[in-house]
């Protein structure tokens, strides 16, 4: 087959380095360096341009989850593309593949969730989050619940919304305008915050009562709502004590806060459910979805709205809110492939029952007891892993982050992509990755964790 790539290492990255400005990035030391320059993938591999075949634990970023260079989803969007590019459905229009999609997101979601808004990113799916808390709350009679709550170390996107949303400090130091009314509690990160003496349980009831502690100060009458990764991703895979989110739920009730969970990557599949609520057995009343919705082979992002807040939408008028690309119909076309695959393939049963047990319990047999991992967490085809300086005294290294860097890239020059954040090691490798993959990725990643210490 023909490939899209037609130049040599050096040439892309004088290229890369004249025009190109990366996500996230410090450029003047990456253009020295000059990036690794991805030219193809298949399954969960990728190849550079040098011909090296590496393994991908991290999915892309954590988005991959059919796998890559599906056939279905190249003939779905192409499919679409000859039949109708591009529509909106702004006034008064409506297409085929938005409406496809949307019968069956209602389908495989939970019961209370049969309407869908769309956009482009999991960024704007959490913009679209705020609108319509906002506006569900005034068609109530309520304006004055204007506070959304969220947590430090969340990580809700990088639009000025999504950044004001997630608890990164270092995402608003070049850009300090926030958005408003939007305030923070503590995460529920055992390992790194909890007392000596307190127990896992005891410690998520505790960070889950910061929540009640917050409404009671901003007056219940003001808060709108509660916003949570079930597990944070970004923040580091940090899955709370199973205490947390049952407690979160009874004071969202309690004080009639909307709870809002964040399933960007949690959602389809990643846990070995659906979606990553029902791994903690909560429900929620708006989930933002992304990334898998897709599986990233074209952007897509949407928020999944209870028949509650629904109806309040549709019995109300205008809803003030829409993307030129909000349900485009290429996208919807892939996003209902992917779905299809999910679906049909039982690739989410396999994550439970079969290639999330073992993952889980081949990381555990690598790393318990590690001399500088001092825990493995996670559940499906979802980890991470804390690196300590003490493991077994629950003591962190001073250089943390460093540490993880210098980690990240064992394992890059290894041909693993698993990915640092601060001192923990994360990865979430596409849900078709196979037994003799894992043991691939822990193999790659035990060398470098070996090679870290
Ligand atoms: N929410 C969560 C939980 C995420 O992990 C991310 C991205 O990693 C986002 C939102 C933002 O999504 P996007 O990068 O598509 O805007």
């Amino acid at each position: 087959a023909a490939t899209t790539h037609t130049r040599g290492t050096a040439e892309y990255r004088a290229l890369d380095a004249a025009h190109h400005l990366h996500p996230f990035s410090d450029m003047g030391t990456l253009n020295q360096i000059g990036s690794r320059v991805i030219v193809k993938a298949n399954g969960v591999y990728l190849w550079d341009s040098d011909g090296n075949r590496i393994i991908d634990g991290m999915a892309g970023l954590w988005c991959v989850n059919v796998g890559y260079g599906r056939q279905e989803l190249a003939d779905a969007a192409y499919r679409q593309m000859r039949e109708l590019s591009y529509y909106n459905t702004f006034f008064k229009t409506t297409h085929p593949p938005v409406i496809e999609l949307s019968a069956l997101l209602a389908d495989l979601a939970p019961e209370p969730f049969n309407h869908f808004f769309y956009c482009n990113s999991g960024s704007e799916g959490n913009d679209t989050v705020l609108r319509i808390v906002h506006r569900y709350w005034a068609t109530q009679g309520r304006p004055d619940k204007k506070y959304v709550i969220s947590r430090r170390n969340a990580y809700h996107g990088s639009t000025i919304a999504g950044a004001t949303l997630g608890g990164m400090d270092y995402m608003h130091e070049q850009m300090p305008a926030k958005v408003d009314h939007i305030v923070h509690i503590g995460q529920p990160y055992f390992y790194g915050e909890a007392p000596a003496d307190m127990t896992p349980e005891a410690f998520g009831l505790a960070r889950a009562r910061e929540l009640e502690a917050k409404i009671l100060e901003l007056g219940a009458e003001n808060v709108a709502a509660f916003i949570g990764e079930p597990f944070q991703g970004a923040g580091g895979v940090i899955f709370p004590p199973s205490s947390y989110w049952p407690e979160i739920e009874r004071i969202c009730r309690k004080y009639d806060v909307l709870l809002v969970a964040d399933e960007v990557i949690g959602g389809f599949g990643r846990t070995g459910e659906w979606f990553a609520h029902r791994y903690f057995g909560v429900s929620p009343d708006l989930m933002t979805l992304a990334k898998g919705l897709t599986s990233g082979y074209v952007p897509m992002g949407a928020v999944a709205i209870h028949d509650r807040i629904a109806r309040a939408l549709i019995d109300n008028g205008e809803f003030n809110h829409g993307l030129t690309y909000s349900g485009h119909p290429v996208a919807a076309a892939v996003a209902i492939a992917n779905l299809k695959l999910l679906r049909d393939e039982g690739i989410v049963e396999r994550v439970r029952h079969e290639a999330g047990p073992y993952f889980q319990r081949c990381l555990r047999e690598a790393f318990d007891g590690h001399p500088i991992v001092g825990e493995v967490v996670g559940a499906g085809l979802v980890a991470g892993l804390q690196l300590a300086e003490d493991p077994r005294a629950r003591k962190r290294f001073a250089d943390g982050a460093e540490v993880g860097l210098l980690c990240r890239d064992f394992c890059f020059n290894g041909n693993l992509i698993m990915r640092a954040t601060g001192d923990r090691m994360v990865l979430s490798p596409p849900l078709v990755v196979t037994h003799d993959e894992i043991d691939e990725i822990v193999a790659k990643a035990k060398t470098a964790i070996d090679a870290t210490a």
